[in-house]
Formats: structure tokens, sequence, C-alpha cells
């Protein structure tokens, strides 16, 4: 043999080898991609909190500091009688009150986690954190996981993939259909009630028979009249992926002074968390209010307090909204809240004099 054809076939001996080499990197790339392309997963992922878990764990919750903490149940919900949970936490002699709601539509399951992590957050970090032990001894907060325990159950137990509303029989047929019937708590808070012109019971959006008809909004106002709430954020995701990743304010805020201060922090929460599938953070939609009867209208324009709207869920490189992805995605997602909570409400105390 001579040199030569020895040369060619070390050629294309290693020309074989960077082959197969540049076949299992781009085989790599493509699964890395599909990583991050993933979308919602079913049955959902063993991290996400159930409806028949929640008293469990609130429980443990509560009872990490029982001198801080009461896990109550401010009332049922309208058709199954499911406890209303809320924890209560801060030091006696706390005297603003804030309130976070995890969730009032049965599919956004991702903000009662949210709220789970951050009250356990606050009882773990006021042992151990001067700053949360201040934050605890001025702000007391009141912590509603779930304000839809029914659509939450119908989600979390895997009976339906996505069901926004409770389960009250809304056509009046005597014969329940999970999949259309319920009233959109979001809809049935007085304040602009009447102007909602969506009147279909079998609406995901239907605002009920009349405002206030859901034992569960009777049950949240009569909390929010015996504990004048000064900031109150309702956490949710956007199926549609239409409105995710941006915070949204109350409708007729006509700058006032209120109204100002609320923007505020909502600019400074939404740009403290960064989406999650594209470059840049949350944002606040300017002149983007819906005059129906939503809980941030209640308890701006009935309670004075500033509210706000949080809307997680985000579109994933296909074009897919995701609201229910995957156990590592969702641990990213609490964290990154939890974050933002925490950085929002500890910047609210007055400065040391
Ligand atoms: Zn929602």
């Amino acid at each position: 043999m001579t040199k030569k054809p020895l040369l060619i076939s070390w050629v294309l001996m290693k020309f074989e080898q960077l082959f197969h080499l540049a076949i299992t990197f781009l085989a790599f790339i493509s699964l890395a991609s599909c990583a991050t392309a993933k979308g919602n997963v079913y049955p959902l992922g063993s991290g996400y909190l159930r409806q028949d878990k929640l008293f469990e764990e609130l429980t443990r919750i509560a009872g990490l500091n029982p001198a801080l903490v009461q896990l109550r149940i401010i009332g049922f919900s309208a058709n199954e009688k499911l406890p209303l949970y809320a924890l209560e936490i801060g030091a006696k002699k706390a005297t603003h009150n804030m309130l976070i709601i995890g969730q009032h539509h049965g599919d956004e399951v991702i903000g009662v986690n949210i709220s789970a992590a951050f009250a356990e957050h606050l009882i773990n970090q006021y042992a151990a954190n001067a700053e949360y032990k201040k934050l605890l001894e001025q702000y007391r907060f009141w912590i509603v996981p779930t304000l839809n325990p029914e659509g939450f159950r119908v989600v979390s137990s895997g009976q339906f993939q996505f069901k926004r509303k409770n389960n009250t029989d809304t056509d009046g047929r005597k014969r329940l259909d999970l999949r259309t019937e319920g009233v959109d708590l979001n809809r049935n808070y007085p304040v602009f009630w009447d102007l909602d012109t969506d009147i279909n019971v079998n609406s995901p959006f239907y605002k009920g028979k009349g405002p206030v008809s859901e034992s569960e909004i009777k049950a949240i106002i009569a909390l929010a009249q015996q504990q004048n709430f000064e900031l109150c954020i309702f956490l949710h995701s956007s199926a549609s992926g239409a409105y995710s990743e941006k915070i949204y304010l109350p409708a007729r805020g006509n700058n006032s002074a209120l109204f100002i201060q609320t923007k505020t922090l909502a600019h400074s929460y939404a740009a403290s968390v960064k989406r999650d599938y594209s470059p840049g953070t949350y944002t606040v939609p300017d002149g983007l209010a819906s005059e129906v009867g939503n809980a941030r209208n209640f308890f701006f324009h009935s309670m004075g307090a500033m509210a706000f709207l949080v809307e997680t869920g985000g579109i994933n490189s296909n074009g897919q909204s995701v609201i229910h992805p995957d156990n590592k995605m969702l641990d990213k997602i609490v964290k990154k809240h939890v974050r933002a909570l925490s950085k929002l409400f500890i910047g609210l105390m007055p400065e040391d004099k």
C-alpha cells in the first residue's frame, strides 16, 4: 500500500467521526429546544397542590409557627360547601392588612402554589431575617390560596384539564354540566357588575344571576369589610396566552392618588419578574382595564385599596400558551413570584427614622 490511500482513508475516518459528532450535537440541540418548547403536561405534575390535600398542606404551613399564623375558614363554596381557607400571618401588633388571593379560576392553578409558597417563605424568614421580622410586625397577610375550591377540585384531581368557573347550576335544568356551567367568580363582584354584557349562562365568563350571588364572593367581601385591606393582589394565569405575563390595574382609576400608587407598585412588581419563555420582564399594559365585576375593581373602588392582578403563564417557543407546565418550570415560576412579592412588600415598609 502506498501512503496516499492511507492518508485518504485516515481523512475519511476523521470525516466520519466528525459527521457522527455533528449528528450527536444536532440531536442534543433539538432535544434541548424540545425542552424549552414543552407545553402543558397532563396529568398535572406532582408539584401542584390539590384541593383534596389543601387542608393538610395549609395545616403544615400554619404549624411552622403557631404564634404567628392562624389557619382560618372564611366561608364555604356555593355548591359543594368546600371550605375557603385563609392563612392569617403576622405579629399581634401588626396593623396594616394585606390580601393575596391565589385563585379565582379553577384551571389557573399556579397561583395556588405561589400563594402557599409565599406564606411559607414569610413564616420561615420571620425567624431568620430581621427585615421579615420587621415586615410581619407591621403587616398582617391574609393569604387565600383558592377562592374557587370547586373549580380547583375539578382541575387538580384531573377530572378536566380546564374549568374556569365554580359549579353552580346556571342553566336551571337541575343537571350540572361541569364543562359549561358555573359562575365566573371574577365577574361576580358588585362594582361594574351591571356593565358586563355577557349573560350567557354557559359562557366561561358568566357573571352570575346577580351581583354577589355566589357564597365565595360573599365570604371574601365579608372578610374585606372586617380587615380593611390596603393592598390586594390576585394571581391568575392566562389559558389563551393573550394576557399572560402582564399586570392589570383597576378600571376607571382616573389618575387618582390611589391609582398612581397602585400603578407604581404594579410597575415595580412587573420589572422584577422575568418572562418564562422570552426575553424581558412582565409589563403593565396601559389603558387595558375591563369594566366588569372583578376583584380589582371591587377592592379599589369599594374598599379604597390598592389592587392589581398578576397574570402568570407564558407562550413557549412553539407558540403554545402554557399554564400547566412541568414540575421544573412550575418551581421556577413559583420562586420568582415569591421573590417579587417579598421585594414588593419589603419595599413598602416606611424607612427607619
Ligand atoms: Zn383568571
